[in-house]
């Protein structure tokens, strides 16, 4: 039987559907961007989803501005270039897909160089790594574990957690991290089987060796964003949308907002938006996850670059390795979920500490002692994204499809929460961007 899936679709068209086409019309040569006045277009936010709806409506010759809250493009896809020798995602760094993803498909116009990330991962048990016949049986109660939730999803959305069967024994908590507050950003008990079951498989990865977010600042269309200008307010105007930034204000057609769900709801930006999207973006509400940076002295836990490693887990206090990136001496140390959310609560120090422990507990020897620089990240306390990425309350699958609901054609929301099934990664926010500029243009022309 033929299996139809996604990528099947895509890989064939994806280059002329998503690519511009050699002699297609490329973005406006660079000017300064209006800091108020009458625009037709405003795009709230440049992170993945603005910097593509910026892209298309670029590309269609229209007068916009991407009004950026921070003092950086990119928003929760951000690459530090200064810490550590080798540039490091604080945010994003897989690209899922990159044989069908536009981002990925984009790269060589910016001069960036792509690698493919290697295949598969390995589990740590203790000081050792699993053996064959423990992967094996890993790997068998994760598709039980999936299985449980797609069938789930299928008779009433309920909680992944409550989905799982009770019979995962020593690997429930392992199953438990990698699928809710790994992937997820937060614990089962809290995401919806729907959503998860939805989400399609992020194989397939490649990263950028300068970094995704310097991907992506290069994929901006720099001469129409302004950054460090928070926008205030939102609201109608005579015969559309009115913006107010901390600099000015700015009228036009229709708005793209692009903010996470948790700024949405935060009360940041002062917006009438209507109880129903408001209602679907508190159901949208980010989870958590966190990343510590480690620069080590040498090659101290025995990995090759770019190796993701997992611990066979007994409780919520666990975390993801990403070993050399890069081929450097850089490891990441992911948590997430509560315990993520809790950990990143208590401060930075916090942080570094657990990871350190957990890497010590791991590999042995003294990590603490060989950590050369360090960085953290605390999504949930950036001011301008409040959190990591969306994962769907139990019975709320449907809210994703609400948010993307135009309000009176006049305001259009993007980004990774309005993907029902690439949500929580950049390749789901771009594609949501370029939908809205799409359904923009629709409305008012293209040309
Ligand atoms: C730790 C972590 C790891 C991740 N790993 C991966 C990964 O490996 N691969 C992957 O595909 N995805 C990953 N993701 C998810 C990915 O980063 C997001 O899905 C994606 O970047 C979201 O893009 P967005 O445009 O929807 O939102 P955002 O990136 O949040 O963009 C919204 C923009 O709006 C701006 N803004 C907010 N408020 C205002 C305001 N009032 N005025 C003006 N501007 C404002 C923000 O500053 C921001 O730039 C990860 C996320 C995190 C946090």
């Amino acid at each position: 039987m033929i299996r139809w899936t996604r990528r099947s679709f895509l890989a064939a068209s994806a280059a002329a559907a998503v690519a511009p086409a050699e002699g297609a019309p490329r973005p406006p040569p660079p000017s300064e961007p209006p800091r108020s006045g009458y625009v037709d277009f405003i795009i709230v936010g440049a992170g993945t989803a603005g910097i593509a709806a910026a892209r298309r409506l670029a590309a269609a010759g229209k007068r916009f501005v991407v009004i950026e809250a921070a003092a950086e493009i990119g928003g929760r896809c951000i690459t530090d270039s200064k810490t550590f020798p080798v540039p490091y995602d604080r945010g994003a760094h897989w690209i899922y897909a990159a044989d069908i993803s536009p981002v990925a498909r984009l790269a060589p116009q910016t001069g960036l160089a792509l690698y493919t990330a290697p295949p598969g991962q390995r589990m740590r048990i203790g000081r050792r790594y699993a053996r064959e016949g423990e992967m094996e049986d890993f790997l068998a109660t994760m598709v039980r574990a999936n299985a449980a939730i797609a069938d789930a999803a299928r008779k009433n959305d309920v909680a992944c957690a409550q989905a799982l069967p009770k019979d995962l024994g020593e690997w429930r908590p392992t199953i438990e991290f990698t699928l809710g507050a790994y992937a997820c950003g937060k614990d089962l008990s809290e995401v919806s089987t729907a959503d998860l079951a939805r989400s399609i498989e992020r194989d397939n990865a490649a990263f950028c060796r300068q970094g995704l977010g310097t991907l992506l600042a290069k994929l901006a269309p720099p001469a129409a964003t302004q950054v460090a200008t928070p926008v205030t307010r939102l609201g109608w105007a005579r015969s559309g949308v009115e913006v107010e930034t901390t600099k000015g204000q700015f009228r036009g057609n229709a708005a793209i907002v692009t903010v996470s769900t948790n700024i949405l709801t935060s009360g940041k930006i002062k917006f009438e938006l209507p109880k129903r999207h408001l209602d679907a973006a508190s159901k949208l509400r980010l989870g958590h996850r966190d990343r510590v940076a480690l620069e080590l002295n040498g090659n101290l836990l025995g990995l090759r670059a770019d190796e993701l490693v997992f611990e066979k887990s007994e409780n919520k206090a666990t975390a993801a390795l990403f070993a050399n990136v890069a081929g450097s001496t850089v490891c990441t140390i992911d948590v997430g979920g509560s315990f993520g959310r809790d950990l990143a609560s208590k401060g930075p120090e916090q942080l570094v500490d657990f990871a350190i422990t957990w890497l010590t507990g791991l590999y042995g020897g003294d990590i603490k002692k060989n950590v050369k620089r360090q960085a953290v990240t605390r999504w949930a306390q950036e001011p301008w994204a409040l959190g990591a990425i969306s994962a769907a309350a139990p019975g709320a699958q449907s809210a994703r499809k609400v948010l993307m609901e135009p309000i009176s054609n006049r305001i259009f929301y993007a980004g990774e929460a309005a993907h029902e099934t690439l949500w929580g990664t950049v390749g789901g926010a771009w594609e949501s961007g370029e939908r809205a500029a799409d359904a923009v243009l629709k409305i008012f022309g293209r040309s």
